[in-house]
């Protein structure tokens, strides 16, 4: 279990505090809850157990075998609720080879967002009409962002794939999961010209931008696949080279095998346990677990809808 990081954002709702205990430390509201990180910019610790206050990059030093089967420079993964109240920026994020060469953070952002909880009428920005670069350019310094950005429609329980140089944005009245790399590299391209929490209009990072996004992108999404065994019905999402995730719905008991690589767990709703060698868990909405790889056969029983990933 961890214990997540909050980080007040000019865009953010009232969610988090209900769900994942996300006080308000300062002014402004709770936009994100950085549920499993080892990212500088916000470390989630473990809560319970023998490592209880202890950082991933910790326990990665002292049990590599926990993660990953190879050696792992940084921990791969981001995970994040995010809950808008307004509309956020419309952006892109580098990929790695990008990253790597104008950034300080070591790779790129492909991520992708589970939709929790929508108001009617939410929407989110996900691609673009532009033929070509040039068109884009046009489009944009024009400022006819209606005629350029695609927006879609959501509701709770859509999931959306949005790979490195891809424009988007989330709307405002949705409560999501991100699964994403470990970066926080964002180029901003357009803010709705309003202030930041400190009064003045927060930096657009257009040059960068146009660098990185994907001029040729297709607005086709991947579809999710769903397999249906006895005892657990999954609905994988998306399988790319930065990871997989899925959604897992149990209604009784299913036993999982051991996976060569850590799991990380998010219970969406739902109430049961986690059974394994060395103990139970009680598992409840709004927790997230890591299951080490080669834990040995662990069982989850209860009512369960979740989200897992892994790379
Ligand atoms: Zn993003």
């Amino acid at each position: 279990m961890f214990s997540p990081v909050c980080k007040e954002r000019v865009w953010g709702g009232s969610s988090l505090d209900k769900m994942v205990n996300c006080k308000n430390p300062g002014q402004g509201p709770i936009g994100e809850a950085w549920i499993v990180s080892d990212h500088p910019e916000g470390k989630t610790r473990i809560m319970n157990g023998a490592f209880s206050g202890r950082f991933l990059s910790e326990i990665k030093q002292t049990h590599q075998t926990w993660f990953s089967p190879f050696p792992m420079a940084k921990f791969p993964l981001l995970v994040k609720l995010l809950d808008a109240a307004d509309d956020l920026s419309v952006q892109v994020h580098p990929d790695d080879a990008y990253a790597i060469t104008h950034e300080h953070d070591g790779s790129g952002k492909t991520e992708c967002w589970y939709i929790i909880d929508a108001k009617p009428g939410s929407e989110i920005i996900l691609g673009h009409t532009a033929k070509d670069r040039s068109e884009f350019i046009e489009l944009a310094q024009a400022q006819r962002w209606n005629d350029l950005l695609v927006r879609v429609p959501v509701k709770a329980g859509d999931f959306f794939f949005i790979p490195s140089g891809s424009i988007h944005a989330l709307g405002k009245g949705i409560l999501l999961l991100e699964v994403q790399q470990n970066s926080d590299t964002t180029y901003r391209i357009y803010d709705y010209d309003r202030a930041g929490l400190d009064g003045r209009k927060r930096a657009l990072h257009i040059e960068k931008a146009f660098d990185v996004i994907d001029f040729t992108q297709s607005n086709d999404h991947p579809k999710p696949r769903i397999v249906y065994e006895d005892t657990i019905e999954r609905t994988v999402f998306i399988s790319c080279e930065y990871f997989t995730v899925e959604k897992w719905t149990i209604n009784s008991m299913h036993i999982f095998a051991p996976l060569e690589v850590f799991l990380l767990i998010y219970i969406v709703s739902g109430n049961g346990h986690l059974l394994y060698e060395d103990g139970l868990l009680h598992l409840s909405k709004g927790l997230s677990i890591m299951i080490p790889a080669n834990m040995g056969k662990y069982r989850i029983e209860g009512s369960i809808e979740a989200i897992a990933c892994h790379i």
